[in-house]
């Protein structure tokens, strides 16, 4: 397996990049916008293919990279549902599983640092975001926090995970880059309490800043999505337009979406299902009984079906449409 923890000075957050092994689909989680040049250098030496990118929460103290990274390698972008980002093409829920090739994530709602805030299994450690921090636990006074939300998130899920689970969390300010669950348990002076109003109170008497960055990043990191105007730019059509276009004889409907989201929201009639990752895969094999036919990709939100759209135009593929807003909007 492949697994780097990244570190930006600036705002002192970690990101991580994951994979199966070399050649393989590779996932990254919390990038820094700033550092996008060195992920794609590395995915490059290490020959990866990144697929999906995924934000803990909505950050207060750096600019994501999730935009950047879409832009550069049509990659999908995740956040818990909760998230208010408009650059999330795909939303998981609590106990939701992400894959790539190989891999399982497990995403947990934890909130508490924000109403948004996730955390992410993967076998023998858990990407804390900024819920758990080492020896520390993220502040709870902006962006819906919640101190009893976050104490509940972490004694009734963070620490109910076996003792040797590696916290990997979003931040650290003191030169550290991994615990236990055990040691937390064990050594974070903000868990030696013995009640949820005893947590609250330590939170509620930190007296901390407000992060430099946060009136320029929050803002900044709820809107990153293409937007309407760019979605109906990429040959983006109305439902109506859709629903009369799927019925020509050459026509083909394209659902790519994966089907943890089918299950929530049922497919439109007489789509194929081939999801977001799959599609290069599906335009290669398929790309000359494709050339004549009328496409029309959809998805969540309309972000991976633009990004279908622009990434077909390079398979000679001329008809080709996607609903804008994606299926969630109709
Ligand atoms: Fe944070």
């Amino acid at each position: 397996m492949i697994f780097r923890q990244l570190f930006d000075s600036i705002s002192s957050t970690y990101t991580y990049i994951i994979s199966s092994g070399t050649g393989r689909e590779a996932l990254i989680i919390d990038p820094v916008l700033e550092k996008t040049d060195q992920y794609i250098q590395l995915l490059t030496q290490l020959d990866l293919k990144l697929v999906k990118v995924i934000d803990t929460h909505i950050h207060a103290d750096h600019i994501s990279g999730l935009a950047e990274l879409r832009d550069r390698t049509k990659c999908i972008t995740i956040m818990g549902e909760q998230a208010p980002a408009d650059v999330v093409s795909m939303h998981v829920k609590d106990n939701e599983n992400i894959s790539i090739e190989n891999i399982k994530i497990k995403a947990l709602y934890t909130p508490g640092h924000t109403d948004d805030s996730y955390s992410f299994l993967m076998n023998d450690r858990v990407f804390t975001g900024d819920t758990l921090l080492i020896k520390g636990t993220g502040r709870t006074d902006f962006q819906n926090g919640n101190s009893y939300d976050q104490y509940h998130s972490i004694f009734d899920r963070l620490l109910k995970l076996p003792e040797e689970t590696f916290i990997y969390p979003a931040h650290d300010y003191k030169g550290e880059n991994v615990s236990t669950i055990g040691e937390e348990k064990r050594f974070n002076p903000r868990l030696q309490v013995s009640s949820s109003q005893e947590y609250a109170s330590i939170m509620e008497n930190l007296n901390l800043s407000n992060p430099k960055m946060m009136d320029i990043a929050v803002p900044a990191n709820k809107k990153m999505g293409l937007g309407i105007k760019k979605q109906k730019k990429l040959n983006g059509i109305t439902f109506e337009k859709l629903l009369s276009l799927s019925i020509k004889e050459n026509s083909i409907l394209i659902d790519l979406r994966e089907p943890i989201e089918i299950e929530r929201k049922a497919s439109i009639k007489n789509s194929i299902n081939i999801p977001y990752s799959d599609l290069q895969s599906y335009l290669k094999k398929n790309n000359n009984s494709l050339k004549s036919k009328n496409i029309i990709f959809y998805c969540a939100i309309g972000e991976r079906s633009s990004l279908a759209v622009q990434t077909s135009q390079s398979y000679h593929l001329n008809q080709i449409y996607h609903l804008i807003g994606g299926i969630n909007n109709i």
